[in-house]
């Protein structure tokens, strides 16, 4: 097959559009031809040489995939050999207490496929857990199904299963023009939130405001705090939908309501951040961390994407062979929505 491979850590000039091994579906997995793969920053991170993902050469990248499946291996089952799939981008072991719980990315063996989970999604084939396959929505293409596993398992699982998100609340998405942030401020719209996006770019708030963003801040983060508290009455947010880090998590914390919840994916300005922590006992804030989320709540997303409730957004489309082109355009951060591969 073809494929794109990481042949060393650095600039995405190590990466190489190559012939490579077919793969072979084991026990329980299956074989899928790729059609199309999202990329993430954890593309980029992971192609930089981040140290948090031991990931040996050469690799293939690519978490957000869909395509058709063509074989199962041994004790596997799932769609028929033909269907069009999309694949949920996190494999546990299936048979451990988290695991028996749902709460498949707190296994010990979690890992994300194309990341620390083996290969991924920028080749013609790709093996995965059988379990790990879902329909595509009907009527979708390839490029928008590709579009929304990662993001938005992740934006449910902080917004739903962690924050307790309920209609009426107020909810601050910060970076909403980015992959996640789309997500996020449509699942709490959907959710009957009142949602306040914010973005350096007024070009991404004009886009927010078309998937459900009620009022838009687009000022720098030191005006960030003072907007936000002005646009809740005083009052502040129930939840705070964070993945920024540095550059902003002091005033996001301040801008909480008491009681209310910051939920962070992500660290995108760097590792550390100040905390005061006056703010957290004396307001009773809660600082969640969150993972992806559980097959479970990504057949919820499915469901909510496949009756139209959330809509996958693709910002361009770039083919397999021009992966570094894709990697140029996501690090230059001007997309609003997803870059994606067609393969
Ligand atoms: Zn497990």
């Amino acid at each position: 097959m073809k494929a794109v491979l990481l042949e060393a850590f650095g600039g995405p000039e190590n990466l190489h559009y190559s012939d490579h091994p077919d793969p072979k579906p084991g026990r329980g997995e299956a074989l899928v031809r790729v059609r199309a793969c999202a990329l993430n920053h954890l593309d980029l991170f992971i192609r930089d040489g981040i140290p948090a993902y031991k990931i040996g050469l050469p690799h293939i990248l690519g978490c957000d995939i869909a395509g058709e499946v063509l074989a199962y291996g041994t004790e596997a089952q799932g769609p028929k050999p033909g269907s069009r799939v999309v694949v949920c981008p996190g494999r546990s072991c299936g048979d451990c207490v988290y695991c028996w719980r749902g709460e498949d990315s707190r296994c010990k063996d979690y890992g994300i496929i194309g990341a620390q989970a083996g290969p991924g999604g920028y080749a013609e084939l790709i093996v995965v857990p059988a379990r790990n396959l879902f329909p595509t929505p009907a009527g979708m293409t390839d490029e928008a199904a590709a579009s929304f596993p990662l993001t938005f398992l992740t934006a449910w699982h902080m917004l739903i299963t962690l924050g307790g998100l309920r209609a009426g609340q107020d909810v601050l998405v910060l970076g909403a023009g980015s992959g996640v942030g789309v997500a996020g401020l449509q699942i709490a719209a959907a959710a009957g939130a009142r949602v306040v996006a914010a973005s350096t770019s007024a070009e991404k708030l004009d886009a927010a405001k078309k998937l459900g963003a009620r009022e838009l801040i687009h000022s720098p983060p030191e005006d960030l705090l003072r907007r936000a508290i002005k646009l809740t009455g005083g009052k502040g947010f129930d939840l705070v939908f964070e993945h920024v880090g540095p550059a902003v998590f002091d005033k996001a914390l301040k801008a909480l309501a008491p009681g209310g919840a910051l939920i962070t994916c992500g660290s995108t300005t760097g590792p550390v951040v100040q905390l005061d922590m006056r703010y957290v006992f004396s307001r009773e804030l809660r600082i969640l961390g969150a993972k992806m989320g559980s097959l479970a709540e990504f057949s919820e997303v499915v469901r909510l994407v496949s009756n139209g409730t959330l809509k996958p957004v693709v910002d361009a489309t770039f083919p397999l062979e021009e992966a570094r082109r894709a990697h140029e355009y996501l690090g230059s951060r001007k997309q609003f929505g997803k870059v994606v591969l067609k393969i």
